[in-house]
């Protein structure tokens, strides 16, 4: 308790002590009452003894305010793999479009399921929209190649000219992948290659090694079936082939795994890839 006699006595070392804010609620004082309690949290408690000490000649100050993350300024472009409605309109989706190196491929695909009837493209949308609103809590201009998961297509030229046309500094198409091996699993991230541009060249390959990193130390395993040590060079993606800026293509694991089935389908695992790979792509933006 606080005397009257006391107060004015504690209200000097208020001037003198740093995070005084942290005083009982109630007691009268001139100072500005903090904005939130939790940016004095790790400050001394209030001194309420019978005995208040002398004010310390030296007194101990309080650990600086938690800083917000710091800003990262850039273009990223994600690219949520297949849609909803491609499946019910094969005419559109098998449509060819150009696919680069001088090749055609189908406009989309309908994409893969778990064994449990999870589609692929909700997978890639649910896991899209949390890497979007992490990048763009950080600062992130985030740009989506298509806006529902209920629409057909967008065609893979299509896609591809988003990121071209936004300057993107960074493109990455999210996947999950349907061997029909049920003991293959683990994650593989794709680049273009040979390259057809300087963008496919060392920056994507930087992308794409600071993805795989990124998700191997979040804990997910490296593919068991595709590629070498995480990482597959492709020269049949034509959103890659197509591509004039930094671009990936991750494949989050195997659908027919039992265990990574039940990752892509929950909540916390589709939070858990969307975390690392946000991570990775501010990792890459720096
Ligand atoms: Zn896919």
């Amino acid at each position: 308790m606080v005397s009257g006699v006391r107060r004015p006595l504690l209200v000097v070392m208020c001037l003198v002590l740093a995070g005084c804010g942290t005083q009982a609620a109630g007691t009268p004082t001139a100072e500005p009452r903090p904005a939130s309690p939790t940016t004095t949290s790790s400050a001394p408690p209030p001194t309420t003894t019978s005995s208040p000490a002398p004010p310390s000649p030296k007194p101990t100050k309080a650990p600086p305010p938690r800083k917000p993350a710091a800003s990262v300024s850039g273009v990223v472009v994600l690219d949520p793999g297949h849609n909803g409605g491609n499946a019910a309109n094969p005419a559109a989706i098998n449509k060819p479009v150009p696919a680069g190196r001088g090749q055609t491929k189908a406009c989309n695909t309908t994409g893969t399921a778990t064994n449990a009837g999870f589609p692929e493209h909700a997978f890639t949308w649910a896991v899209s929209l949390q890497v979007r609103d992490i990048l763009t809590a950080r600062g992130v201009k985030v740009l989506l190649t298509r806006p529902t998961d209920t629409g057909v297509g967008p065609c893979v030229n299509q896609r591809a000219a988003v990121g071209n046309q936004s300057a993107a500094d960074a493109v990455v198409s999210i996947h999950a992948d349907g061997s029909t091996s049920p003991s293959a699993h683990g994650f593989h991230v794709a680049y273009s290659s040979p390259p057809l541009n300087a963008q496919q060249g060392e920056p994507s390959m930087r992308l794409a090694r600071t993805m795989r990193d990124g998700l191997r130390s979040a804990g997910f395993p490296l593919s068991t079936y595709i590629g070498s040590a995480g990482l597959s060079p492709r020269a049949d993606l034509g959103g890659l082939n197509l591509s004039e800026r930094p671009a990936v293509l991750v494949e989050c694991g195997n659908m027919r795994n039992a265990t990574e089935a039940a990752a892509f389908s929950s909540k916390a695992g589709q939070r858990s890839y969307a975390t690392a790979i946000a991570a990775a792509i501010l990792a890459y933006l720096g």
